[in-house]
């Protein structure tokens, strides 16, 4: 389950060839000719993640720890040193690509980044250009000494690929299948870290839900769905399981405001089997897609009387003018102090419009 407005968080991460002399138009196959390197020597390698963003490159990660297994020399690209092979990763289509010339006899570049193309502010996934790693890379065990900050006694993977869900913003069906299914193992990933960050989209989904929450449950570790929960398809059993893995937020999402109905037994279900507090459970609720402002502001409030955070997430919010109604809504409820104070969106939009309240409020 990924959190409202997903493309913005995915973290998909497969390899195609590039533009490069070697590679072009061919799919990265490092280990079709039976070598690793270019004639079977050591290589050198670098490592560009393009968006730089607050969170490891898994592929990268898994990258390097094939490459160093196979006794290349791996580092991170630097534009003084000359390379074998460059690999290049990139999450967010509308990052900016390295715009220099590459010292390198070869590059690589993969990730939903490249995948993804934004057309009249629509996002179009083209399916060839995602290739996966091959499967001795893709379960490996990462090498977090890459990101020795971001992975600091903290595990990152996914256990499952795919969503039965199709909503239209997202392209998990396309990309990753209909089906949730077992991809590995927490082991694969996990080595006694204190904290585990996972990014599967839709762990309740897949038919092994229960072995592989018992497997988080047993390592003890704390454990983050970074992906979300999808609260639609809790159950007694399920909520049962989840109170015994160790947390300490925890993400839901509800996109679709026609969905009232079958979601808030089981937000409530939820709380009362697993008596978690407010401030841990977060629910993402989209905005500026196909509901009305009545709709997201009532969501809002539903939540905050079921004893969960909302975070309002927009959709295409660059295209909002300055002062739209969805940017106050979104300043209000994702502020959690403000959200405290004013109990309601005309509360705190009469407390917008006054600089002296604002200020006696220290917002
Ligand atoms: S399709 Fe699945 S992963 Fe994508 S937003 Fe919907 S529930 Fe989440």
């Amino acid at each position: 389950m990924n959190k409202a407005s997903c493309s913005l968080k995915q973290q998909h991460w497969y390899f195609s060839s590039c533009g490069s002399k070697e590679t072009s138009g061919q799919p990265y196959r490092p280990t079709e000719t039976g070598q690793h390197g270019l004639r079977g020597e050591v290589m050198n390698i670098g490592l560009m993640d393009i968006d730089s963003h607050n969170f490891p490159s898994i592929p990268l990660m898994k990258l390097s720890a094939w490459h160093k297994k196979q006794g290349d020399h791996v580092e991170r690209y630097s534009e003084f040193c000359e390379y074998d092979r460059v690999y290049k990763s990139k999450v967010f289509s509308f990052s900016d690509d390295y715009q220099y010339a590459i010292n390198a006899k070869e590059v690589i570049q993969g990730g939903s980044g490249y995948c993804i193309k934004n057309v009249d502010d629509i996002e179009i996934y083209n399916k060839l250009l995602d290739i996966n790693l091959p499967y001795e890379i893709e379960h490996i065990y990462p090498d977090y000494s890459l990101y020795p900050e971001l992975t600091k006694d903290t595990a990152y993977g996914r256990l499952t690929l795919g969503c039965p869900r199709q909503c239209s913003f997202c392209h998990t069906g396309v990309k990753d299948g209909l089906v949730s299914r077992k991809v590995a193992c927490v082991s694969e990933f996990w080595d006694g870290q204190k904290n585990i960050v996972l990014i599967d989209q839709n762990i309740l989904a897949c038919r092994d839900w229960k072995e592989l929450l018992t497997q988080l449950k047993e390592t003890k570790a704390n454990v983050k769905f970074d992906g979300g929960l999808d609260i639609r398809l809790m159950t007694n059993e399920k909520a049962q399981l989840i109170k015994q893995i160790k947390q300490q937020n925890m993400y839901f999402a509800w996109d679709r405001y026609q969905d009232k109905e079958m979601i808030l037994p089981k937000f409530k279900l939820f709380k009362e089997i697993t008596g978690f507090k407010e401030r841990k459970l977060i629910v993402y609720v989209l905005t500026n897609y196909d509901t009305t402002f009545e709709q997201d502001v009532e969501r809002v409030e539903i939540l905050r009387e079921m004893g969960y955070w909302a975070y309002v997430m927009v959709y295409n919010k660059y295209l909002l003018p300055k002062g739209h109604e969805i940017l106050k809504l979104q300043r209000w409820v994702n502020n959690r102090f403000i959200f405290s104070k004013c109990k309601t969106f005309k509360e705190y939009k009469n407390l917008d419009n006054s600089n002296v309240s604002i200020r006696l409020l220290g917002i």
